[in-house]
């Protein structure tokens, strides 16, 4: 049996006549850059967060870069996030002018961990990234609640967690914004690049609005030097349709991962991902761990599975960050996440019988590994 790590072929055959219908409007309205469909996408995209406004940009990285500048975040100042995280976290800081400053994840969550936030906070740290990694939100009542005593703003990484809550609010509504991405993978996908950041707060939606457009004001009135980094509107109109979709291809991916669980709960040799009671988990990765998790990923691919990594080197330890001297043992937790972390296929078609032939198969895998047979 093949079965492959993403399948958004597959994701998007059912949608298809609904989504050329709204390209189809696009270009009738050629309404390309910004604009109507953009404005509406923001409008549903807010009301579906719970969030007062959203603000289409180019990218999730734009989302981070934009509210970091947004909030004056520049040269000189630090931000906190963690290491293991898509580059893009910690380049949305660095292209501020700003210091990226790690605190080591927790080792169930591998989310940031609240217990080292404090002691990594300085009178120089002007904003605190959380990520909601693989579709878990952090522990965002204590994080809030630390960043609050240093009058410290909070900026959510939502880039996985679409959809995601904590204690029953939804991810990228609990800081002073939450930034997503709509990359094609992510648990709301675009057909090309598009991010956004959502935010209660008038004055930073507004600002967001200026930098992502020139820092127009008016057409031509520029009050402040910003960017190209508007969304498309042939990417808000795919956005709209998809988004009415969001709950239940969460609900499909949840389904699954709870499938995963019941299959693997036998082996002890596989460390399954574990929801924080007060989460409501997307699951954008299913992620295990497993010792050899390279030689496992191979023997896996070999059978027809394929896996992904989520992420190889954590972002302390790449040669882009070199400057910051930071060497492997600074953040035992990432780096161990690293070493072990093996994303299994996760995506909303994957069917009951492909979930149960990658765990059989990870499960000779790893048991060959131990020289015995576990019963499958
Ligand atoms: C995808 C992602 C980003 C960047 O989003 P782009 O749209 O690719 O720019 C940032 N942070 C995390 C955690 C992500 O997964």
């Amino acid at each position: 049996m093949k079965v492959p790590f993403l399948d958004l072929k597959a994701h998007h055959e059912p949608l298809r006549a609904e989504i050329n219908a709204a390209i189809a409007e696009v270009i009738d309205s050629c309404a390309f850059a910004g604009g109507p469909f953009v404005a509406r996408f923001e409008e549903e995209f807010a009301r579906y967060c719970g969030a007062r406004f959203a603000v289409g940009v180019g990218s999730g990285t734009d989302a981070l870069w934009l509210t970091l500048l947004a909030l004056g975040v520049g040269q000189g100042d630090e931000v906190i996030t963690v290491p293991n995280t898509f580059m893009a976290t910690a380049e949305a800081i660095s292209y501020t002018g700003a210091l990226p400053v790690f605190v080591d994840v927790d080792e169930e969550t591998y989310t940031m961990d609240a217990e080292l936030l404090e002691q990594a906070i300085t009178p120089r740290t002007k904003a605190i990234i959380p990520v909601h990694l693989f579709g878990q939100c952090a522990d965002m009542d204590r994080i809030q609640e630390i960043a609050g005593r240093h009058g410290v703003p909070v900026v959510e990484d939502a880039c996985q967690a679409h959809g995601a809550t904590y204690k029953g609010q939804k991810a990228g509504t609990m800081g002073v914004a939450g930034c997503f991405s709509f990359y094609p993978g992510k648990n709301l996908g675009a057909f090309g690049e598009a991010g956004a950041v959502v935010t209660n707060d008038p004055d930073l939606a507004e600002t967001i609005r200026m930098l992502r457009d020139h820092g127009q004001a008016r057409k031509y009135v520029h009050s402040k030097i910003g960017w190209n980094a508007r969304m498309d509107g042939i990417q808000a109109a795919v956005l709209r349709v998809k988004l009415a979709r969001l709950d239940e291809v969460n609900a499909r991916r949840r389904a699954h991962a709870a499938l995963y669980r019941a299959l693997l709960a036998d082996c002890e040799d596989v460390i399954l991902p574990i929801e924080a009671p007060w989460n409501m988990h997307v699951y954008h990765v299913y992620a295990v761990r497993v010792k050899d998790r390279d030689g496992v990923m191979e023997a896996l691919a070999q059978r027809g599975v394929g896996c992904g990594i989520h992420y190889p080197i954590p972002i302390h330890l790449q040669e882009a960050y070199n400057r910051l001297g930071h060497k492997p043992g600074s953040f035992p937790v990432a780096e161990r996440c690293a070493r072990e972390l093996l994303s299994l296929p996760m995506y909303p078609e994957l069917t009951c019988e492909q979930i149960r032939y990658v765990c059989a198969e990870l499960k000779k895998v790893v048991a060959a590994r131990r020289g015995y047979e576990c019963v499958a």
